[in-house]
């Protein structure tokens, strides 16, 4: 459980006012000195995220969030980051101060919450030295059932837990590649290992799409572009499908023989983490880039970049290669994302490996909402080297999309 990656785990976030508790209800929740705790308003800066298991829920990710109530410029920008928590959060937790009840700050997250239809349970904490709060009159004021809690004394606690447990969303990711397949075929996984390969491991799309096959019953044979007629040679039948490293793709597709199917790992993940004819609509619109037009580029993580990185180096070259010109590339890491995309004609995301299915969808409708295009890195790559049609063929319902 401690190993599952941070991406796979339930996102529970917990907002409220500057110290009304939510650092304290995380501890109480869990068990654990997980947050820091301080009377001092506004101690929780930024996000902070924990890993842990939550029985029965299985591992979980809980997020303490800074006040939403802070002041000042830096309380503003505090604020933002909570607000943004919002867009990855699977479910919400409010904890509200029996000390303020319900104002306008409430109301207002609650709003944002119902909004993006997100599951939400509200807590009034502190109960231990408010035993005389009307719950009757704050649930009205709210409109929505609210549990009383103390995170000092545990009162509720469990009752808070067995809330959550129902109201979970429960897993609606698709399989990664299993639908794909039958049990008992081979896949082919090309794995380059170049200078950008991490030291001693695969990297986590590759090891989670081994895992997806070994969960259905198929079998996966990892092998690099530099080996991989030698490994076709090898198998003799062939394989269901070769899955590839999207940067490799120029040179596996040419290799493999037309009557089995090629795609992308960042293709596979497009799907399971994305919205696939969002991103092929979005790979349209590269050909109708001009000199000069903004190109937002957005990881969903801050890892080492590489000299010939594919974010920073690859990809704008790529692109200006085609339109034979300059373009303005904009850059944003990790967990930032603007809310006003409309200066940019194109939007490329990474494959968000390491962030959730909400935080990918969410950009893509946002993206899709204001009308701009939004394609992911192993789409563009496979449209740059003009093999998107093969790498879409394993999904006939998007490769109609993209021919009409
Ligand atoms: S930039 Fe995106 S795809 Fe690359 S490692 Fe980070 S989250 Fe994963």
């Amino acid at each position: 459980m401690e190993n599952t990656p941070l991406a796979n785990r339930l996102h529970i976030a917990i907002f409220g006012r500057r110290n009304a508790g939510k650092s304290s209800l995380i501890n109480a929740l869990t068990n654990q000195n997980l947050a820091l705790v301080s009377s001092v308003a506004g101690t929780t800066a930024d996000p902070v995220y924990k890993s842990m298991e939550l029985l029965p829920l299985g591992p979980v990710v809980m997020i303490d969030t800074a006040g939403i109530d802070d002041v000042g410029e830096l309380g503003e920008l505090r604020i933002q980051k909570t607000i943004q928590v919002l867009n990855k959060t699977d479910l919400a937790i409010l904890v509200i101060d029996p000390e303020t009840g319900i104002t306008e700050y409430e109301q207002d997250l609650i709003a944002k919450i119902k909004e993006r239809k997100i599951p939400l349970i509200s807590v009034v904490n502190k109960i231990d030295q408010y035993p005389e709060i009307n719950i009757q009159a704050l649930t009205t004021d709210l409109n929505q059932d609210i549990l009383p809690v103390s995170a000092v004394t545990n009162i509720g606690i469990d009752d808070l837990k067995l809330a959550l447990i129902k109201i979970a969303p429960k897993d609606t990711e698709p399989p990664i590649i299993g639908d794909l397949i039958q049990p008992g075929d081979t896949v082919i996984l090309v794995c380059p290992i170049d200078s950008a390969a991490p030291k001693g491991r695969l990297i986590l799309p590759q090891v989670q799409t081994l895992r997806d096959l070994l969960d259905h019953d198929a079998m996966g044979l990892v092998t690099k572009e530099t080996e991989l007629e030698l490994t076709l040679k090898a198998l003799g039948n062939s394989p269901a499908m070769v899955v590839t490293d999207s940067q490799a793709f120029g040179y596996v597709s040419p290799r493999v023989p037309t009557n089995i199917p090629v795609t992308g790992f960042s293709i596979l993940f497009a799907r399971q983490k994305g919205d696939l004819p969002i991103y092929v609509k979005g790979a349209k619109a590269i050909s109708s880039l001009l000199p000069g037009d903004k190109v937002l580029i957005a990881e969903a993580c801050t890892h080492h970049r590489q000299p010939e990185d594919i974010g920073t180096v690859k990809i704008p070259n790529w692109l200006e290669q085609r339109v034979g010109d300059k373009l303005e590339f904009h850059h944003v890491a990790g967990r930032e994302f603007p809310e006003n995309l409309k200066e940019y004609k194109l939007i490329v995301q990474c494959g968000g490996c390491m962030t959730n299915r909400k935080d990918i969808l969410y950009r893509l409708h946002s993206a899709d909402r204001q009308g701009v295009p939004i394609v992911n890195y192993g789409i563009l790559i496979a449209y740059i080297h003009n093999i998107l049609d093969r790498a879409l063929e394993v999904f006939p319902d998007v490769l109609t999309i993209w021919n009409k």
